[in-house]
């Protein structure tokens, strides 16, 4: 019997809801954990070291890109960000399943390094609504609304390589998706792999 799989990717767009919906997702499955990320780029405000992220300074991103610590690491509107090899470790030591909140280059190198991984695209309802969710969250400058919103075209055309797709329209029923293909993969002991 193959073994439950234990890595969930959620990728898709930044706006998107990934982590509304991972939240919801965290609630409803016990025994699941989010990998919290590092990155360079400068906290915002209420966000703190170690939980919302680890934040890096440039330099210690990459002399930790060259000594191998990370999983995966991508650069993104300019910033860094990555999964640190022993943050994930150490949560799937513990027996936890572990989420990762990351953007496309990032899934792909998952997909690649760790097969068994399962991967779930998030995707918006429309563009229009992706780019009313951005700017109404208003933790971006119009800049970097515009940057996000062309990266998204990018990563939007890569919905095909997921096999798991969730449309983001209604919080609740994609929150149910969402929970129904994770409990559909941990229950089926490993079908299905991105
Ligand atoms: P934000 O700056 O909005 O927190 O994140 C920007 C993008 O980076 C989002 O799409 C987010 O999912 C992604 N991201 C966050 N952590 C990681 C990570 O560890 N690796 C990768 N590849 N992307 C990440």
């Amino acid at each position: 019997m193959p073994s439950a799989p234990k890595v969930f990717v959620i990728t898709g767009p930044s706006g998107v809801g990934k982590g509304t919906l991972i939240r919801g997702l965290l609630e409803r499955v016990p025994d699941l954990e989010l990998s919290v990320s590092a990155t360079t780029r400068a906290p915002r405000p209420g966000e703190q070291d170690g939980v919302d992220y680890h934040f890096l300074t440039p330099q210690e991103f990459e002399r930790r890109v060259a000594a191998g610590d990370f999983v995966e690491h991508a650069t993104y509107s300019g910033n860094r960000y990555g999964t640190l090899r022993s943050e994930l470790e150490r949560r799937l030591e513990s027996g936890a399943g572990v989420v990762l909140e990351i953007e496309v280059q990032g899934a792909r190198q998952v997909r690649r390094a760790m097969p068994a991984a399962v991967a779930v695209f998030i995707a918006p309802p429309s563009r229009e609504a992706l780019r009313a969710r951005l700017i109404g969250r208003g933790t971006d400058s119009a800049e970097q609304v515009d940057a996000r919103l062309q990266t998204a075209e990018r990563e939007l055309e890569s919905q095909p390589e997921f096999r798991h797709v969730v449309v983001n329209d209604r919080l609740e029923e994609a929150t149910d998706a969402l929970v129904s293909i994770v409990r559909g993969e941990i229950d089926g002991g490993g079908s299905g792999r991105i």
